[in-house]
């Protein structure tokens, strides 16, 4: 077993690499432009411990997005669930991540926590003495990796070209869901955006949801199971932009991804999946990413509803 699951994690990667050039590096943050287009990676831990890994696993890249999924962990922890959902909604858009249409054609509040505008609202939830101290703290406590830092290059960046996620944070602000000054706001936003991770500190946030919010060496909870199922739901219904749906029947995996190219994806089987290829297609998403999961997911019966045992 534990050979053929290094076997299948080494054929998705071929199998990754043969659709990269079909995707693009991310350039509307300049600084993520300058990633390698080559690099592409995957890592799988179970919860027994063992890890698989193939490829560019270990080259830490911004999570970008999947730090939205961090920072709701947060918020709900410090403001609670009826503080956070009375800002945010629970629903799909459909509309690209930083759309700003929906919040003056339907609602006020931000339609989820995935897209940018409820994510800067989840940023203004966290109720901690310093939300971006407290941010780190969590991300190296699940990950379990202390090393993890932020890269101040492409913090620099984003803060001075984020124009797009400015105009949404004063149109949140102006229609009363953003409480605070919307520059200290995105400050911690952009900050989240540009903490570096690598596919193995993905996989081992994976497996930590898998595992409903348990160490399984240490039997600590690190994350309460309500949050872990309110957090591993989003991802399933939004995690992938305007293509979860898409994703969805293809993968099946609650998942997250980011621009910096990352994809974290959970099983219910106990194993945690994370991927790194900054080729991104259209909806943002990695190319050689998304192939490696679509790969795993098949041949590894993961699929949330493929009845085969993993
Ligand atoms: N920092 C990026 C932005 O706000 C995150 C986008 C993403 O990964 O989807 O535009």
């Amino acid at each position: 077993m534990e050979k053929d699951i290094q076997s299948v994690l080494e054929m998705a990667l071929e199998q990754g690499r043969d659709v990269l050039y079909e995707g693009k590096v991310a350039n509307y943050i300049p600084e993520l432009a300058k990633a390698d287009s080559s690099n592409l990676g995957v890592c799988l831990m179970k919860k027994d411990g063992s890890i698989y890994k193939a490829g560019d696993y270990n080259i830490p890249f911004t999570m970008q997005s999947i730090s939205k999924t961090f920072s709701l962990i947060l918020a709900l922890q410090t403001a609670g669930y009826d503080k956070v959902f009375s800002k945010i909604g629970m629903e799909p858009t459909g509309d690209r991540f930083d759309s700003i249409l929906q919040l003056e054609l339907k609602d006020w509040r931000p339609f989820n926590p995935m897209i940018n505008a409820g994510a800067i609202v989840t940023a203004s939830c966290i109720e901690t003495p310093d939300p971006f101290q407290s941010f780190l703290d969590l991300v190296r406590r699940v990950c379990k990796n202390p090393g993890i830092r932020l890269n101040e290059s492409v913090y620099l960046s984003e803060k001075k070209t984020g124009t797009r996620n400015r105009s949404i944070a004063y149109l949140l602000k102006s229609d009363h869901v953003l409480d605070g000054e919307p520059e200290d706001i995105l400050d911690v936003y952009f900050r989240m955006c540009s903490v570096m991770i690598t596919a193995r500190d993905l996989a081992r946030y994976g497996m930590l949801l898998s595992n409903h919010g348990i160490d399984p060496e240490t039997n600590e909870q690190v994350i309460d199971t309500s949050i872990v199922r309110i957090v591993t739901t989003l991802m399933m219904l939004c995690g992938m932009y305007d293509e979860s749906g898409e994703y969805a029947v293809k993968v099946g995996l609650p998942s997250k991804s980011g621009v910096g190219g990352g994809i974290v994806a959970i099983s219910r089987k106990g194993v945690g999946i994370g991927t790194f290829g900054p080729m991104l297609n259209k909806k943002g998403n990695s190319v050689g990413g998304e192939k490696i999961l679509q790969v795993l997911s098949r041949e590894l019966h993961l699929h949330v509803f493929d009845t085969a045992s993993f």
